[in-house]
């Protein structure tokens, strides 16, 4: 009989342990938790402490006796795996609820311990009071306790990824004032600037004091002021530091295991590690990015979970290949949904790989159907060959299943030639009979067979500065809400009787509300011999930046 031990007994842990039990009855399986629960979801504490999940045993999504008892399992918690000795195949384990400690040996084994919070040494952390971070049920525990007992009148928010907006967004539904610090020019790294933008304002729009391009220099007067580098001084009743994650690989690396750049476990498709008998995975190991194939470090469920099973395929010989994390995410933002799969500008102009892009503003379903709203969908590809390098969304409704339907079609190896032809459900309540990824599609494809050239909302000021010819497109009452400085107003109607006012011989470029006009006169104009160039996204991607 195989003796399977599992390190960390959350996602990856329980995963992996459930399916070693249902391909291998005799097995014996032994899964070490340091801490007192195992299964819990992680995913949704901060809507605990926003009180929209109102009980807390609805967190403990599985129980050592239930899990155990289902699973056949035996399952430790209070119980740290404090080093393996590889050549023993055994590990130590330290019981923290009596101090004991003891051997325990392995013929296979699994590492699923995760990540944890970053808490860097910046000045007066130490004695900052309340001061918190969110990994598990205890931190859950402390930062609701303290919001239900202290009264705390406002919060800071220090790092404005995921974690930080969900925590913003409930501290905020528990009546608190809410500051973000974040270092970046953006919130949301995952999605690129003029995406953020969008939840900049939002966030401004909703009472968030935003402080993006600056850090905390340094916690003062026991935590309740916080100094920034740019000199700002914000007073505040507790701190929620959410400024990243770190692989929890000090296991790995006492035992000689290879750890990347970023500290992540190093692992083949079969999710081995440099020891073919020691497994790692989950938020802990470093994958490979699906898109470009560069590792990386993507701290997610569907990982974790996905792995979870593959690792115990992989114990019981089945061929199992883990082919690397697109990274698809999406998160709540107060009224609005971000969501992301793939790659994002910034990652691909980082590698150096050639990418186009294309805006479209879509709504979520028929507008003459009560409740329809804009997405604001971005798509990322290759020009010559139209393959799909990534997707993000921001809307209030129906952004989830954009970015699943992009996400599918990249695992499923199609291009952006591909979208038109899904054929996806549509009713006037949920979609368009052009769904907007079919949209997104439509406008990719004209720019990989060349029926069209755009330009981007980042590069248009500077064609106007340079004297080139921008003609805006829109109704002259369109223009009243703002207009790109420089440009002419021909509206679309007018613009083949007008077409002569035009330059002939140089690029005309086209802009109106979110691109579809601007198309339709960049091809009158090309019809008519001139070079034209739409503004991608129109003036709604621009502006969002504003
Ligand atoms: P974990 O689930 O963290 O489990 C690791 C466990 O190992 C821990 O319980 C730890 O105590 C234990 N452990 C570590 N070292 C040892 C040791 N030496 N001995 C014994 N036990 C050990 N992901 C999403 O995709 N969507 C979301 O919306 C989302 N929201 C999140 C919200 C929050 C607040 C947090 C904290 C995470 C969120 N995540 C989300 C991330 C997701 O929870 C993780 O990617 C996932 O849990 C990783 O699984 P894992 O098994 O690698 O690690």
């Amino acid at each position: 009989n195989k003796k399977i031990v599992i390190v960390g007994g959350v996602a990856g842990g329980s995963t992996a342990a459930a399916r070693l039990r249902r391909l291998d009855e005799t097995a014996e399986i032994v899964m070490f938790e340091k801490g007192e629960y195992i299964s819990f979801a992680n995913c949704g504490l901060p809507y605990y402490i926003g009180e929209t999940i109102k009980e807390r045993d609805k967190l403990l999504v599985q129980t050592v006796e239930g899990m155990s008892n289902r699973y056949n399992l035996d399952i430790r918690t209070f119980s740290e795996v404090t080093t393996i000795d590889r050549t023993k195949k055994s590990i130590n384990v330290k019981n923290l609820q009596t101090g004991e400690t003891y051997e325990e040996t392995y013929d296979e084994l699994i590492l699923s311990p995760g990540a944890r919070p970053i808490v860097p040494p910046i000045p007066g952390i130490e004695k900052a009071n309340a001061l918190f971070t969110l990994r598990n049920i205890p931190d859950t525990d402390r930062i609701k306790a303290y919001v239900d007992h202290e009264n705390p009148k406002r919060a800071v928010v220090v790092g404005g990824g995921f974690i930080g907006l969900e925590m913003a967004e409930n501290l905020y539904e528990r009546g608190i004032e809410v500051t973000i610090v974040e270092m970046a020019e953006q919130v949301m790294a995952p999605v690129d600037y003029e995406m953020a933008s969008i939840i900049h304002h939002h966030l401004k729009e909703k009472g968030v004091n935003l402080i993006l391009g600056d850090g905390v220099k340094a916690f003062e007067n026991s935590g309740t002021k916080i100094v920034t580098q740019n000199g700002l001084e914000i007073e505040t009743d507790m701190i929620l530091l959410s400024i990243g994650v770190r692989p929890e690989n000090e296991l790995a690396v006492h035992a000689g295991l290879s750890v990347g750049a970023r500290g992540g476990i190093q692992v083949n498709a079969s999710l081995q590690t440099n020891d073919p008998h020691v497994y790692a995975i989950g938020d802990a190991v470093e994958v490979k990015d699906y898109i470009n194939e560069q590792p990386t470090m993507i701290p997610l469920a569907w990982p974790a979970n996905r792995q979870g099973r593959l690792v115990a395929d992989s114990i019981y010989g089945k061929k199992a290949m883990y082919k690397g994390t697109l990274g698809t995410s999406i998160a709540k933002v107060f009224d609005y949904t971000v969501s992301t799969t793939g790659n994002n500008e910034k990652t691909l102009r980082r590698l150096g790989i050639p990418y186009e892009v294309v805006h479209v503003h879509p709504v979520s379903h028929a507008g003459y159907y009560p409740g329809a709203s804009p997405i604001f969908l971005k798509l990322v590809f290759d020009k010559e060959t139209g393959k799909i390098y990534g997707a993000q969304a921001i809307g209030i409704d129906g952004v989830d299943k954009r970015i699943d339907v992009i996400a599918t079609a990249i695992k499923g190896g199609l291009s952006v030639l591909d979208l038109p032809d899904l054929e996806l459900a549509y009713a006037p309540p949920y979609s368009q009979a052009k769904d907007p990824v079919n949209i997104a599609g439509y406008v990719a494809t004209n720019i990989v067979e060349g029926v069209i050239e755009t330009i981007q909302w980042n590069e248009i000021d500077d064609v106007v500065s340079n004297g080139e010819t921008l003609i805006d497109v829109r109704n002259p009452i369109e223009l009243e809400n703002g207009f790109i400085e420089g440009a002419k107003n021909i509206p679309l109607d007018d613009l083949r009787e007008r077409i002569d006012e035009l330059p002939q011989g140089e690029v005309i470029y086209v802009n109106c509300q979110v691109g579809l006009r601007g198309y339709l006169a960049t091809r009158i104009l090309q019809e008519n011999g001139f070079i034209a160039k739409n503004l991608d996204g129109g003036w709604k991607t621009y502006a969002s930046v504003y």
